[in-house]
This record gives C-alpha cells, structure tokens and sequence, in this order.
C-alpha cells in the first residue's frame, strides 16, 4: 500500500521568482474539445525553454561569427577571444580550478561522459562503480571499457554511503572512477555528490558527476583539488538549463585530458602531422576536434550569466515550494504513487522532479490526456532508466521477460512506465494547480477522450483527433523569394 506522508508538514513561504522571459512557455495549445489554452509546460527534465535575452545575445554576436583559433581576420580574432571568455565563465559557475582543470565545451552531458570514458586511462581489471539510479548515459558509456557494478538503492530510489564504503574497501582498489548522477532524472533525488567523493578519494578513485540535472537547478561547486571533497569531473548539458542551443560541457582535470590521445582525433587536435606520425595539441584543443560548437559555447555562458543574475538560490527556493505543492497535491490521491521519496518534508534531497503511476491507467494514456485534454506537456516511459524503473515498480523477473519478448516482436504497448512532471523557473504555484486537477480526473477515470493505444509505440492518441503542425514554421516549399523578406 501507498502509504501517505502527513499533508501538514510543509509551510514552505512561496517567493515570487524574477525571470527574464522564457520563449514559448505560454504557447496555445489546442485540446480535444477544440479550445486552445496557454501550454503548462512541466517537462523541464528533458529539455527547458531558452531565454529570451540569451537568443537575443546570439543574434548580436552572429553577424561577427567566424570560425575560431587561426583566422587571422577581425571576426575570427573577436570569436577566439569570446571563445576563451565563455570557457572561463562555464568553469567558474561550477567552481573550476582554473590552471588545474579544463572546460570542454560538448554537445550534450551524453557526449561529455562518453568522452571521459574515452580518456580516462583503465588498467586491466579496473572497474567503474555507479548506481542502480542512473541514466543509461551514465552506464552504457563506461560498459564499452570497464566492467560497470552498480550499488544498489532502496524501494525510495536511496544510496547507501555505507553500502559504498563497503564496496569500495572489498574492491581493493580496482574502482577507478566512481560516477554518479549529481540528481536522479526520475525520482528526484539529490545524492550527497560531496560525502561520495570523500569515500571514493580515500579508495583511489576518480568521482565523477553527471550534473545533467543537479546543474540547472542547484548552484554546484566542484571544490578545491586538495579538499577530499572535490568533484574530478563534472558534466551538464544547456539544454536543461534555458540555453536555446545543444551545447554541454565537461569540467575536470586538465592532466587527465593531457594524458590521452584524443576522443575524436582530427582537425585541431594536433600540433603535428606526418604520414607516420602525430603529436596531439594540448588539452583542450587535443579534445576539440573539428569546428566546434562555437556559438552554443557562447549561448551556454550567457545563460549561466543570466541564471547567476536570477540567482540558483532564488531558483532553488522557488522549485521547492511548488515541489512541496506538487507532491502534498498527489498524496491526497490514492490511486496515484509517487516513484522515490513522497515526503513533502523532505524536500531538501529532491529537485522538482517528480515521477508517478495512477493505479489502473497506463503511464502513456495518462501523458496523452494530460496534453489532450488539459494542455500540460509532460513525459511518460522509463526516462532512459529502465533499471532503476523495473526496481521501482517491482517489474517480475517473469514480467520482464514477457515484456522483453513483446520488445524483440516490435512491441512497446507493455513496456512498464511511470508519468514525470518536471519543473523548471517559469512554472507557477496556478500550474501546479492545474496538474493536480488534471491528474485528480484521470485517478478518478474521468475524461473525454476515447484513447486508443498503437501496439508497436505504446503511444495512445484520441480516437479522431490530431495535432495539426500545418500553420506553423516549417520546411514546406517556400515561394523562392519569401526568403529574402
Ligand atoms: N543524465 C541525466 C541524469 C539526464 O537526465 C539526462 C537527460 N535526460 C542525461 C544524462 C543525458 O543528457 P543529454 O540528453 O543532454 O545527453
């Protein structure tokens, strides 16, 4: 049984958040009943909405756009400089060392831990530890070249620091790196990203953190290389931040970089080259191969300036009391539960990210009203966590296997899911609100639509109704002119 927290608990003051304009977050939508509505948009965990002014910035700065390093003209001289500007401001957000570590600029927080799976060194036998929490992005790219164990969780998604210990003393120092999520992108969860570190340093290995969702919405400090509790490597992406652009960055040590050939060795990774032999650049040009993201480097710094001025305190204080509303809402609902910890109290652990099954609804129907019938974006599914998922919903072993076999027939209509709302600056205490609401009339079975399910997406839609993307921008055949408007 779904046992409920006490509803009391929280008195959380709520504070206005002061937000530059965030583009699109008020977008009408259309719903089933042909009204159009103003979009509650609640899945902030898979990608935000960009800035407004950081879009602006990027069509200041375009006209003076140039490829970067050797150029020797103004435009490229000015976009080096910027280049190196933004490195600067991407690392002090995170708290860099600025001699000792690096700022690689990525494309996504999943290029940046394939990356240092690439550079990292590993002995044979050497293993990576990581978590029964984490997405596939911070599993499937240490697999390719060490073995991966995973500390297991609690039936609330929780770690154990003595669990950790304890594997890391029995390892005798096979663990090389130990690479968590800084925050689960399911449950929420915040892990003690600092108090790991301590114990994985005393056992020799490198901590890294996948910051993909800590990063947007806790102000995170790698610490100094000589305190215990430094993060070796951390890596987020910008579009969970409001950078309108796909961009990451990966920050850590500078000699590990320097010690490897290069991830993707090419244009600008080398100093010289002969038929029969190379010598790599220094870090980072070795790990910058090709043109890179030079304008998605620029965007991310400027929207790290912008959350900086809106302040990750503010922002913090702000996510968690709709957090606490969220989860104080849902616990007076029996029929749904809350994957993870659903105690309001404990608030403090968890980012506003807050995943949910409503008993005797499939999570894919659920979704679909939501959009349908109340204009609210949310995701369904296993979040790219089907380990952590299956663990949380206590999937069967012969479950699985069922479902494993219907997957290998093109199936995805079993395929066990959860619904996550996640939320981001922009969302009010009134979206919330209406979320609850929403999800109070699918708990209770109520809503208009006759859903029909695809038996080889899983998705359901409304018997005939569709999303119409006809009148918007688009790659229709323009009349050859209207592009010199
Ligand atoms: N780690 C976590 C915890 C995430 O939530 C995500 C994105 N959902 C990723 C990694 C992958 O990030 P990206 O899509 O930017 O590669």
């Amino acid at each position: 049984m779904n046992v409920k927290p006490s509803t009391t608990a929280v008195q959380l003051k709520h504070v206005n958040l002061a937000y530059p304009e965030v583009i699109g977050i008020r977008n009408q939508v259309p719903l089933l009943d042909s009204r159009y509505v103003p979009q509650i948009f609640l899945d902030n965990a898979a990608s935000t909405k960009p800035f407004q002014c950081v879009s602006n910035f990027l069509q200041e700065i375009q006209p003076y756009y140039s490829n970067i390093h050797r150029g020797k003209g103004f435009d490229s001289s000015f976009c080096t400089q910027r280049y190196q500007e933004a490195r600067h401001v991407v690392g002090e957000f995170v708290g860099w060392d600025c001699e000792r570590d690096v700022v690689i600029p990525v494309r996504s927080t999943t290029e940046g831990i394939n990356l240092l799976a690439n550079i990292i060194h590993f002995a044979p036998g050497q293993t990576v530890l990581t978590t029964l929490l984490e997405h596939h992005s911070n599993d499937l790219p240490w697999r390719r070249q060490a073995k991966v164990e995973h500390l297991p969780v609690n039936e609330k998604g929780q770690l154990s620091l003595d669990e950790l210990e304890r594997h890391l003393k029995a390892s005798n120092g096979r663990v090389r790196v130990v690479s968590v999520t800084g925050a689960s992108n399911v449950t929420g969860t915040i892990l003690p990203i600092h108090e790991i570190a301590v114990i994985a340093h005393k056992y020799g290995a490198l901590v890294v953190v996948d910051g993909a969702q800590l990063v947007p919405h806790r102000q995170v400090q790698m610490r100094p290389h000589d305190d215990p509790s430094h993060i070796d490597f951390l890596v987020f992406s910008g579009h969970k931040m409001n950078c309108p652009l796909g961009v990451g960055a990966v920050v850590g040590h500078r000699n590990i970089f320097d010690a490897a050939t290069p991830y993707q060795p090419g244009g600008g990774t080398v100093s010289s080259v002969h038929l029969d032999q190379v010598i790599w650049a220094d870090t980072p040009n070795r790990n910058e191969a090709g043109t890179p993201n030079i304008l998605g480097l620029f965007a991310l710094a400027r929207t790290i300036q912008v959350l900086e001025s809106v302040g990750m305190e503010a922002v913090e204080t702000h996510e968690r009391y709709l957090t606490a509303q969220l989860l104080q809402g849902l616990a007076q609902l029996p029929q749904v539960k809350i994957l993870g910890e659903s105690n309001p109290e404990t608030i403090q652990n968890r980012l506003g990210v807050v995943s949910f099954t409503v008993e005797g609804v499939h999570h894919a129907l659920a979704a679909a009203i939501l959009s349908y019938e109340w204009g609210i974006a949310v995701r369904n599914g296993c979040f790219c966590a089907q380990p952590l998922l299956r663990h949380l919903l206590k999937v069967t072993k012969k479950q699985d296997l069922l479902c494993q076999e219907e997957i290998l027939q093109g199936n995805q209509h079993n395929v066990p899911g959860a619904v996550r709302a996640s939320l981001g600056l922009h969302n009010t205490a009134a979206d919330i609100q209406t979320l609850v609401e929403a999800v109070t009339c699918i708990a209770r079975q109520q809503w208009q639509g006759n859903y029909k399910q695809d038996v080889i997406t899983g998705e359901f839609s409304p018997q005939g109704f569709c999303f119409n993307f006809n009148d918007l921008p688009g790659f229709k055949t323009e009349p050859s002119n209207s592009f010199y408007r």
